[in-house]
């Protein structure tokens, strides 16, 4: 639980050089264009912020999972035109995001001036945590020469990342030790974990939690952690039918993990011995396959026949969703309830969604995390009308899970 955060409200920049640890992990096309902006956009408040307060600010991010060193699949040299753009002002890129041309560009940047640092994923001791390239990292902020116009005293390092502050990396969690007290969060992650505390810790009740996708493995320990927490879990998408099948239904040839069973079983009593209502889809429309042109019958989620597959729920739960969705104080929704990107199965996915939204109308606080709801949200055009849609998906889950993140404890600490 982050408490005190310090973010980066809690200092002036003038005059300092600010490291800032940033999540621009956005799609390209084959030319190299940026089909979704959504992750620069939520960063450059902060960068806004730190330049108007007149610090040299290096942005520091990965782009995708190169796989050995450096490609020009995944520079990020390929964002300057438009973060340009974004900021107003010519952004500045080193070709290394360690070495001499980023020594160098980042010793004479004034303030005011923006330099983007080359993908760290670059180097594989980025993701290994390695604690000599975090220091190299650190050393563009800190200096080593403090005739350069900027030394130790002045440098900061601020993440705002939180896409990736699940991760223990160089940049995200290790760098942050060479900062005793000159690191905060910028707004990305503040907002984020004061939305994650909210759900987590001050949940007006009661706290409904809807979760769907695919697989019950994925989501065991966000569910445990629910139990002790949510009032009502609402499960759907593909994970319900290991519940369904684990209760003894018929559930055709449906997705399942055969090996959860026992694990989802134990689920179901838990929630019942603490007094958590789970609600398990009781209809199902069903497939004769895998495609949005299938033939489809609507059945009780337990009697499926063999041969058909429930891709997404049925009209009754449905309505009982949208009921305890009405009835709920806070609502945290993570994963889809049915296949939701083929039109003919995408019905209990969005009413959820348009309940979330209605719900959000009448006062409750409506958090949507984990990358498909977000995908879904967006598709009915209703990012706007819930209130808060997390950024970080995984980070979310494993913050839920947790109660932190290597990213928060490298600040905190
Ligand atoms: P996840 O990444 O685990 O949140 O899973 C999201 C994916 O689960 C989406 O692509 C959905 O299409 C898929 N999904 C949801 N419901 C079902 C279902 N009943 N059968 C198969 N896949 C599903």
């Amino acid at each position: 639980m982050v408490l005190h955060m310090q973010t980066i409200d809690n200092f002036n920049f003038s005059g300092k050089k600010a490291l800032i640890r940033v999540d621009f992990n956005v799609p390209l096309d084959a030319s190299f264009s940026i089909t979704d902006d959504t992750r620069i956009r939520a960063a450059l408040p902060s960068i806004n912020k730190l330049l108007a307060d007149g610090a040299a600010v290096i942005l520091m991010s990965h782009l995708g999972r190169p796989k050995e060193g450096p490609s020009e699949k995944y520079s990020l040299k390929h964002l300057v035109p438009h973060l340009s753009a974004l900021l107003g002002r010519p952004v500045l890129f080193a070709d290394d995001c360690i070495g001499d041309s980023a020594k160098k560009m980042s010793a004479g940047l004034k303030a005011g001036e923006v330099l983007l640092l080359e993908n760290l994923r670059f180097y594989k001791e980025e993701e290994k945590g390695d604690e000599g390239f975090a220091k190299k990292l650190a050393e563009l902020a800190l200096g080593n020469n403090p005739s350069q116009g900027f030394n130790s005293s002045q440098g900061f390092y601020i993440n705002d990342a939180f896409g990736t502050a699940h991760r223990a990396h160089a940049s995200t969690a290790v760098i942050a030790k060479f900062f005793p007290g000159k690191k905060c969060f910028g707004y990305l992650m503040s907002s984020e974990l004061s939305n994650a505390d909210k759900v987590l810790h001050k949940a007006e009740r009661p706290f409904t939690a809807i979760l769907g996708g695919a697989k019950v493995s994925d989501k065991i320990l966000i569910l445990e952690q629910l139990i002790g927490k949510a009032d009502n879990i609402i499960i759907g998408g593909g994970m319900a039918f290991t519940f369904i099948k684990a209760k003894g239904g018929k559930i055709g040839s449906s997705l399942v993990e055969s090996d959860r069973l026992d694990t989802a079983l134990k689920i179901l009593e838990d929630a019942k011995k603490r007094g958590v209502s789970i609600y398990l889809p009781v209809d199902v429309e069903a497939a004769d396959r895998f495609a949005n042109d299938a033939n489809k019958k609507c059945c009780a989620i337990d009697a499926i026949p063999e041969g058909w597959m429930g891709l997404d729920i049925g009209p009754v739960s449905e309505k009982i969703n949208e009921g305890v969705i009405l009835k709920s104080k806070t609502v945290l929704w993570n994963g889809p309830l049915g296949v939701f990107e083929m039109s003919n199965f995408e019905s209990g996915t969005k009413s959820a969604a348009l309940a979330i939204a209605k719900a959000t109308k009448s006062g409750t606080y409506t958090l949507i995390g984990g990358g498909d709801s977000v995908a879904a949200i967006n598709k009915y055009n209703l990012a706007g009308q819930v209130s808060y849609v997390s950024t970080g998906g995984g980070a979310l889950l494993e913050y839920i899970e947790s109660g932190t993140l290597p990213g928060v404890e490298a600040i905190n600490s």
